[in-house]
C-alpha cells in the first residue's frame, strides 16, 4: 500500500461523511473494484460508524467487461435481465446512498469495437434509465477515486512511483494530507464556491458569450430562473446536504437545451469508452451540434453526438477557474471527476433538472418543457482556454466580465 493507513481511513472517513453524508439508519451501496477490498472494508466500516443500517457492496471488475464485450454478442449483453431490474427497482423502493470509488484502467475498453458499446449501452439505458430517473434528486451520492497500478501508469507511462504520484496528486485535489482536517477544509471551499454561485444567481443572466484566440466564440442561452450550483446539493427527501463529486471545483447550471450558437474548441483531450478524442472543436446552429472536427476521434466524436436526440444539445455550463487544484496538477487524470473540474467545461447530452426551482418533483419531459436536455450520455468537454473570457448578459442586454483570462474577473 502506497499511503498510510492513517491517511486513507482519513479519506474514507471524509468520503462517507463528507461526500455521501450517510445519515442514521440508511442504507448504502458502495460500488467499488475487487482489487479495492481492504479499502471496500474501510469504508464500509466509516458508514457503520455513521449509522448506516446496512452497506451491501457493488463488486466491479474491469476484465469482465472487457471479455464479456470481446467475446459475448450484442444481444446477449444489451439485455437486461430481470435480476437486474430487480436490483433496480430495489433501489427506488430503498433511495440508499451510493458511494462510488472510480479506479478503472482508463484503457480497459480499448480493443472493443466502439458501435458495440455504444449500441448496448443505448439499448441497457432503455430499460434502465426510468429507474435512474426515478432516484435522481431523491438520494445522497458521491464520486471518489482510488488510484489503480494500471490508471496510474496510464498517468504517468514512464515513472516508477506512478501510483504514488497519483495519491499525491488525488489527495491534493480532495484536501487530505497528514496534518489537516479535511472535514474543515472542504467546509472553507464549499463556502467559497456557494459564493460565487449566490452572486451568479444574483445577476440573473440570460445568457453567456464565450470568447478565446483559439477559435472559441459562442453564445448559449441560459433558463430563466435556474440556478447555478456548486460543491453540494441537497437530498429533496430528507433534506441532507451532500457532496456529489469529490473533486469538485466547477460551479454549474442547465442551458436552454437547442438555444446556443456558435463554435468550442476544446483545450483538453477527451476520454470516451476508453477512447481518446483530441485536438476538436464543435460547432452549433440553433442549439444542435452541426459539425465537429477533431485531430484525432473524429468518428468517435461524431457517433458521440448521434447517440440520440438529446446528444446533440447541451446539457451543461460549468466555470472552473483555471487555478484549480486539478489543473495544477498538470497531467491529463483520463477520469472525467477530475478532468472536468480541471477549467470551465460544457457538457453534450443529459442536463440536471435540479437546477430548475422545484426540479427535483417533475418529471424528465416536465423538465425538458422547461429547456432541460435529456439524453442517456451526459459528456463534459473543457473549454477553459487560459485566455478564455465569459461575459454574463442581462434581460435587459446589459453584460458583466464573469471570467478573463481563464479565471473568475
Ligand atoms: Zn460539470
Amino acid at each position: 500500500m502506497a499511503i498510510s493507513r492513517n491517511l486513507l481511513e482519513k479519506y474514507a472517513e471524509l468520503i462517507v461523511r463528507t461526500g455521501a453524508n450517510v445519515q442514521k439508519d440508511q442504507v448504502v451501496q458502495l460500488t467499488i473494484a475487487v482489487e479495492l477490498h481492504e479499502f471496500a472494508a474501510m469504508v464500509m466500516e466509516a458508514c457503520y460508524r455513521a449509522g448506516a443500517k446496512k452497506v451491501n457492496i457493488n463488486w466491479t471488475y474491469d476484465q469482465q467487461d472487457r471479455l464479456n464485450y470481446l467475446y459475448a454478442d450484442r444481444e446477449t449483453l444489451a439485455t437486461v435481465l430481470p435480476w437486474e431490474e430487480a436490483k433496480m427497482k430495489q433501489m427506488v423502493e430503498d433511495l440508499p446512498c451510493r458511494i462510488y470509488i472510480a479506479s478503472e484502467d482508463p484503457d480497459a475498453m480499448q480493443g472493443v469495437d466502439p458501435q458495440k458499446l455504444s449500441s448496448v449501452m443505448q439499448s441497457r439505458a432503455s430499460v434502465m434509465k426510468p429507474y435512474s430517473n426515478a432516484i435522481d434528486g431523491k438520494h445522497q451520492w458521491v464520486i471518489a477515486a482510488y488510484p489503480s497500478e494500471k490508471w496510474a501508469r496510464k498517468c504517468f507511462p514512464d515513472a516508477e512511483d506512478a501510483v504514488d504520484r497519483l495519491w499525491e496528486a488525488i489527495l491534493k485535489t480532495v484536501r487530505v494530507d497528514e496534518e489537516n482536517d479535511p472535514v474543515a477544509a472542504w467546509k472553507e471551499h464549499t463556502s467559497f464556491i456557494e459564493k460565487k454561485a449566490a452572486w451568479l444567481n444574483s445577476q440573473a443572466f440570460t445568457s453567456l458569450k464565450y470568447h478565446s484566440a483559439n477559435g472559441t466564440d459562442f453564445t448559449v442561452d441560459l433558463i430563466p430562473g435556474a440556478s447555478w450550483e456548486g460543491a453540494g446539493a441537497i437530498n429533496a427527501k430528507n433534506g441532507v446536504f451532500y457532496i456529489p463529486n469529490m473533486p469538485t471545483e466547477e460551479i454549474f447550471t442547465s442551458p436552454v437545451a437547442g438555444k446556443c450558437e456558435g463554435t468550442l474548441v476544446a483545450v483538453k483531450p477527451l476520454s470516451w469508452n476508453s477512447q481518446l478524442i483530441e485536438d476538436f472543436a464543435i460547432t452549433f446552429e440553433h442549439g444542435r451540434a452541426v459539425s465537429c472536427r477533431a485531430g484525432k476521434g473524429q468518428e468517435l466524436l461524431e457517433e458521440m453526438i448521434h447517440m440520440d436526440e438529446g446528444a446533440a444539445m447541451l446539457g451543461e455550463v460549468a466555470l472552473v477557474p483555471k487555478e484549480s487544484p486539478v489543473n495544477q496538477c498538470g497531467f491529463l487524470f483520463y477520469e472525467t471527476l477530475f478532468d472536468e473540474n480541471a477549467c470551465c467545461h460544457c457538457a453534450l447530452g443529459m442536463g440536471f433538472k435540479e437546477v430548475l426551482p422545484g426540479g427535483d418533483d417533475m418529471t424528465v419531459e416536465e423538465a425538458q418543457t422547461k429547456g432541460i436536455n435529456d439524453s442517456i450520455i451526459h459528456v463534459d468537454f473543457m473549454v477553459g482556454a487560459d485566455d478564455l473570457s465569459i461575459d454574463g448578459v442581462r434581460a435587459d442586454g446589459s453584460t458583466e466580465p464573469i471570467f478573463r483570462n481563464g479565471t473568475w474577473a
